[in-house]
């Protein structure tokens, strides 16, 4: 199923965090042991594993505790807010101390979830985030000035977070940087046709990038039309690298300092 290896080699790259991959998701759920050993062999060693919806915190769970350097993070996602009753929120609260952030949370208009839902269930999320300190993983397409606000109003600056795969211009992300958020590049930035991951990338202070795959989604160019995996994180490394002229080890050291910093306390350097 994953044919081919990332172009750097493993003398090239190690410690390398994926800030956000979908591990208990199909196709990888189902090879697991596979997909985390090309991923460590690609130096890529610890992952961060966002909740999507609720019936997969307890998988998540378990994938953390029988597989090292996998760190969840609870949360239900933009395109489920509509499960976020008092009895879901309450096992939130109850799971969100195992994680490392609360994630991912936000508000996508491209999801058939009413806006005013999604911002219902934001809100509880980032209240609870606050209430435990701790960071959140934040989702947004499309609705930037509305999450900016929301984030406002709910004090998020005192738990800063990660702005996951963003897509928002370079201005927009500085207003989230104003807030100690981090901003994330995926393997958009490979795409033949990006343009506003490149610009963020290549703009951007490397103090306030960090890395992802958001695996099995957004494969990077070399590799699309298979599913995404977090051995391909090197890929938007060397991007990252390319555009900004630097070697990717430099990059890779900051992106790796940004995401202990942020999540200082919860993922643990071996
Ligand atoms: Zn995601």
């Amino acid at each position: 199923m994953y044919p081919k290896q990332p172009h750097l080699q493993p003398e090239d790259v190690t410690g390398l965090v994926d800030t956000h991959c979908h591990l208990d998701l199909e196709p990888m759920a189902s090879c697991l042991s596979v997909v985390l050993a090309s991923a460590r062999l690609a130096g890529v060693a610890r992952f961060v594993v966002p909740g999507v919806h609720p019936a997969g915190w307890e998988r998540m769970n378990v994938i953390a505790q029988e597989q090292g350097g996998v760190f969840p993070a609870f949360g239900i996602h933009p395109m489920h807010a509509d499960l976020a009753d008092d009895n879901v929120l309450g096992r939130l609260t109850e799971i969100a101390g195992s994680g490392i952030a609360i994630g991912e949370i936000g508000l996508d208009p491209l999801y058939s979830v009413p806006l005013e839902v999604q911002e219902g269930a934001f809100r509880e999320q980032l209240r609870l985030a606050v209430s435990l300190g701790l960071p959140v993983l934040v989702h947004c397409r499309r609705a930037f000035q509305r999450v900016l606000q929301i984030l406002r109003e709910e004090n998020a600056h005192q738990v800063r977070g990660i702005m996951h795969a963003f897509s928002g211009s370079v201005e927009m992300a500085r207003e989230f940087m104003r807030l100690g958020f981090l901003i994330s590049i995926s393997g958009t930035v490979t795409w033949d046709n990006a343009v506003r991951p490149v610009s963020l990338a290549r703009q951007l202070p490397l103090e306030s990038l960090v890395l992802e795959t958001d695996a099995p989604d957004l494969t990077p160019q070399d590799f699309r039309g298979q599913p995404n995996q977090p051995a391909y994180l090197v890929e938007v490394l060397r991007a990252v690298a390319q555009i900004r002229g630097l070697r990717p080890v430099d990059v890779l050291r900051q992106t790796t300092r940004n995401a202990e910093m942020l999540l200082y306390g919860h993922i643990h350097c071996d």
